[in-house]
């Protein structure tokens, strides 16, 4: 694997039909699943790493991001990537930035509410790297549904030549959906951020059932997360491609959530159906590599 901090360096190494996997470090078996979708996509897998001070808008939670470069270099390696970009804030951003991406509509919701600036962020970084490397293919996971919609539409909008593949989120065995944020939950919130992804399970179960009232699915993820005492966010049954509340299921749709557990913050979701299907994300059989290391 070669390690290389520039854009110029990975376009020479990585030629015309790179598969580009962005992330923010610290990895855990949910970006791994992203690097395994990568090399069934093509090949070289570029894997960038990179903190991006532009979509924290809270310093103190770009602050106490977790950051393991060598950690993340060693599995990076093990699992196939060819080439890991990890450029500095300056090869990132030579100036502050005064073109930024903002993508309208979908990000007038959830994540974008709760979250100001946050999205511009993410969608000019991704522009960055998209313009930057062009690889042929870029993969990102279902667990930021609604950064997912931002992202497929930055590339129909501005026309940027490359193919998104989304991979299903990824849970511990017991559900949680996993996160670098993940390691901030202290022993007792750990067991209690089961309840996000079991209220949108028992929701799914539901939508599975017939039931397509958005408010009936909203309100019982809310009922389980207020009886177990959790500080919610949202609840939002939202069409997946504008990320925009909807009545009723009547098309390809995601029931997401922000919730705070212990102090951490944290989101989930699943993708629903009218036809009752879902994609609740994969479950790992055993406990994942944070708890490994
Ligand atoms: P991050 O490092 O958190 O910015 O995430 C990098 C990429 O990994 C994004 O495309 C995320 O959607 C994806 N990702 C994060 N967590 C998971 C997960 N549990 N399962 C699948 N993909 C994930």
């Amino acid at each position: 694997m070669k390690v290389l901090d520039t854009f110029a360096g990975v376009r020479a190494a990585a030629g015309p039909r790179s598969v580009l996997v962005p992330t923010m470090g610290y990895l855990h078996d949910g970006h791994l699943a992203l690097i395994a979708a990568g090399r069934d996509a093509g090949e070289p897998v570029v894997m960038s790493l990179f903190v991006n001070p532009l979509q924290f808008d809270e310093p103190s939670d770009l602050d106490r991001y977790p950051r393991d470069f060598d950690r993340d270099a060693g599995l990076a390696e093990a699992t196939g990537v060819d080439i890991l970009f990890a450029p500095s804030v300056e090869e990132m951003y030579p100036e502050a930035p005064l073109a930024r991406v903002h993508v309208a509509r979908i990000t007038d919701t959830m994540e974008g509410v709760h979250r100001p600036g946050h999205f511009d962020g993410v969608a000019t970084v991704v522009t960055k790297l998209l313009a930057g490397l062009r690889p042929a293919v870029a993969v990102f996971g279902r667990k930021d549904a609604q950064q997912l919609a931002v992202v497929r539409r930055v590339v129909v909008d501005l026309s940027l030549p490359v193919e998104i593949t989304a991979v299903p989120t990824v849970r511990e065995p017991d559900g949680l959906a996993l996160s670098s944020r993940n390691v901030l939950l202290d022993a007792a919130a750990r067991p209690r951020a089961v309840e996000l992804s079991r209220a949108l399970f028992a929701a799914s179960d539901a939508a599975a059932l017939g039931e397509k009232d958005a408010s009936v699915l909203e309100s019982s993820v809310r009922r389980t997360l207020e009886e177990a005492e959790i500080e919610v966010d949202y609840v939002s049954l939202v069409d997946a491609a504008m990320a925009e509340p909807i009545d009723v299921l009547d098309r390809e749709a995601f029931l997401a959530l922000a919730a705070t557990v212990g102090g951490v913050r944290l989101i989930d979701n699943v993708f629903l159906w009218p036809d009752g299907a879902a994609d609740r994300g994969t479950t790992l059989d055993g406990p994942s590599m944070i708890e490994r290391s």
